[in-house]
């Protein structure tokens, strides 16, 4: 099925993100995750790919496949494109179609110094463009509700989504972003810009310290003060800051989910016992 398709229905969708293990001998562990994942009764379940053929790049297409032949639930394949040029990508494509995969989330991938940048994609757009011509995928688009960090604001950052979306993408999954007003405000610039495909938001439950430390680092995203007093109170206590980032995750779902936004996208970082009392809380809701 094309993701797209998903919302032409008159409800609204939850999907989860999840990455494949770094190494061989975590590759089972992906399995008991998804066995949970899949009994939660996801619209899509997205996998991520390592930039640059990273070691766990080749295992995206493995899982999705699995994904799709052994759960019966949809598979969407990430793949990036600035290190790869047109013939490596022609081969995940073959792959990917011999395998029935029917869905790509198109990404430029982020600058690595680690490996040499190709010249046949500059933006998701180009990858879009190329594989359009040639096969018949459904393609989803990433978004910022709070600007790509490489962007010089939000009008140039919505001009480029814009023409992500002219290429072909019919779907955006966003950042994560801790501020629902910030995913509101994004979408009300993608409508005066004529963005007009479905924007579903990406959420993802911060339960420990680590992955705090880390989300400061990497994305630019606003912290409420209401999350960082969170942060702040249960900083060195595991289990309270797993409880009060589980119930500031399910607020910020709660808020949207009343509001007018076709589904929900949580990042489940492979942790299904989030994923779990994430569902749990809006069983009766979505
Ligand atoms: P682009 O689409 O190229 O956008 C980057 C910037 O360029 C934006 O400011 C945009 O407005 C602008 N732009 C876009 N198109 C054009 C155009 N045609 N002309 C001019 N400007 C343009 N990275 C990974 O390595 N692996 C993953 O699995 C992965 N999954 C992700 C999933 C999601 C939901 C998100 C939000 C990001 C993900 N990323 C992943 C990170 C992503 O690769 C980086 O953010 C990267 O820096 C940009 O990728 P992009 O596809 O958004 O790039």
């Amino acid at each position: 099925m094309k993701i797209k398709d998903i919302y032409k229905q008159n409800k609204k969708s939850l999907s989860f993100e999840i990455f494949p293990p770094k190494k061989d001998t975590e590759l089972e562990s992906i399995d008991e995750t998804l066995e949970v994942l899949c009994e939660l009764d996801p619209d899509f379940i997205s996998v991520t790919f390592g930039a640059g053929g990273s070691s766990n790049s080749n295992r995206t297409i493995e899982i999705a496949k699995n994904i799709k032949k052994r759960y019966g639930v949809e598979p969407v394949v990430h793949l990036t494109s600035l290190h790869y040029d047109k013939s490596e990508i022609d081969e995940f494509a073959k792959v990917m179609e011999a395998e029935g995969i029917e869905n790509i989330l198109a990404l430029r991938g982020d600058r690595t110094p680690k490996v040499a940048e190709k010249d046949d994609f500059h933006h998701a757009s180009d990858l879009i463009s190329y594989l359009s011509e040639k096969h018949d995928f459904c393609f989803l688009g990433a978004c910022y509700p709070e600007c790509h960090p490489e962007s010089d604001g939000n009008v140039n950052d919505i001009k480029g989504l814009k023409k992500k979306v002219d290429s072909g993408a019919s779907v955006l999954l966003s950042q994560l972003f801790f501020d629902n007003e910030r995913f509101y405000d994004f979408c009300e610039r993608c409508k005066i810009a004529g963005i007009d495909v479905p924007i579903i938001p990406g959420i993802m439950p911060v339960i420990n310290a680590a992955q705090i430390r880390r989300m400061l680092s990497i994305c630019n995203a606003t912290f409420p003060e209401r999350f960082k007093r969170i942060i702040k109170k249960y900083d060195d206590r595991k289990e309270a800051l797993f409880d009060a980032g589980l119930s500031y995750a399910l607020s910020q779902i709660i808020d949207l989910l009343t509001s007018d936004i076709p589904g929900i996208h949580l990042y489940t970082m492979n942790n299904p016992v989030v994923a779990r009392r994430i569902c749990e809380g809006i069983r009766n809701i979505v």
